[in-house]
């Protein structure tokens, strides 16, 4: 059946308290200290690794947590970018010294290269979120592909390098949409923790989301685009400092730990 193969994330949820469903990986004994995190901005990607697609393995479900019991929290963006919400958010990451991952739809990065130059300039990521957000699990091959190929195409030509990561839309995921990324050169990358932001809950209900799911290693969902994210940039403008002052550190993926 064709929904036989379908790993979806969307119901993931920190409440669930598995360790179980973190993507296997390596030994967490290999994973390195990360004293990279809060680093100031930096001067941008490096030429050399221009268009350079790391080999990928085909995973069977996407990342859900980084590994380790010390590991830094990531955080993410996805949907954007939009002119209105990311430059309030990426004015915060700076002040507070916090890289993100970004997860950008192609049809709204396509005119946006100067929000991504400023991404990659102030050390962020940039991940694949599709170019017009289907549900790639009921898409052909073909369109799979082309939806990908294009992102990274956008980015690339934005950047000067194409995504190493991807985030299916919905969180959903198959075998065909795990493979077409891995030839890409994306790594699957999934949540932890839902800030629920999409929902435009109430800011509230968003900070209590993040504060409650914080911890070691937990990736964080939250939107800078798709709707009033209003209440996203307000909400951050509380959780990240409050969680910062707690002790906790952000950072970005790296291919290879995870
Ligand atoms: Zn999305």
């Amino acid at each position: 059946a064709e929904g036989a193969d379908e790993v979806s994330t969307a119901t993931v949820r920190v409440q669930d308290g598995r360790a179980t469903v973190i993507c296997a990986a390596g030994p967490g004994a290999a994973v390195p200290a990360h004293p990279d995190h809060r680093l100031r901005p930096l001067a941008g990607y490096a030429a050399p690794e221009a268009s350079r697609r790391l080999p990928t393995p085909v995973r069977t479900k996407p990342v859900l947590r980084m590994p380790g019991a010390a590991h830094p929290m990531v955080l993410t963006f996805d949907d954007g970018p939009d002119p209105r919400y990311t430059p309030p958010i990426l004015d915060l990451l700076r002040r507070h010294h916090v890289r993100a991952t970004f997860f950008v739809c192609g049809e709204m990065a396509e005119n946006q290269g100067g929000l991504l130059r400023r991404m990659a300039d102030e050390g962020h990521v940039i991940g694949n979120h599709s170019w017009s957000h289907p549900l790639l699990t009921r898409a052909s091959t073909a369109v799979v592909r082309a939806e990908l190929e294009r992102t990274s195409e956008a980015v690339e030509r934005a950047v000067g390098r194409p995504p190493q990561w991807m985030r299916a839309p919905y969180g959903a995921w198959n075998r065909r949409v795990f493979r077409l990324g891995a030839e890409l050169g994306m790594d699957a990358f999934a949540w932890t923790v839902d800030s629920l932001d999409w929902k435009e809950p109430g800011t509230r209900t968003i900070i209590e989301q993040v504060l409650g799911g914080a911890g070691p290693g937990v990736i964080v969902l939250a939107h800078d685009a798709g709707g009033d994210r209003s209440q996203t940039v307000t909400a951050l403008r509380t959780w990240l400092p409050r969680l910062l002052a707690d002790g906790h550190r952000f950072t970005v993926p790296v291919r290879g730990e995870v």
